[in-house]
């Protein structure tokens, strides 16, 4: 499993960091996916920030 933030897209809420710390963090203004691929154990965490993003930047595959 795999966890890409779009740049474009990204507003920096910080969401997504604070919902799956294991997989994304703040970078300047926006977030990025740090894990790649993302842990075992962080999966579920990871899907809720993707639906979390409130502008859709995340994908997960
Ligand atoms: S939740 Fe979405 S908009 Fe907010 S920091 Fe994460 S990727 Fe960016």
């Amino acid at each position: 499993m795999k966890a890409i933030v779009d740049q474009e897209t990204c507003t920096g809420c910080g969401l997504c960091a604070d919902t799956c710390p294991e997989v994304f963090k703040m970078e300047g203004d926006t977030a990025v996916a740090y894990a790649d691929p993302v842990p075992e154990g962080a999966q579920e965490d990871c899907r809720q920030a993707a639906e979390g993003c409130p502008v859709d930047a995340i994908k997960v595959e």
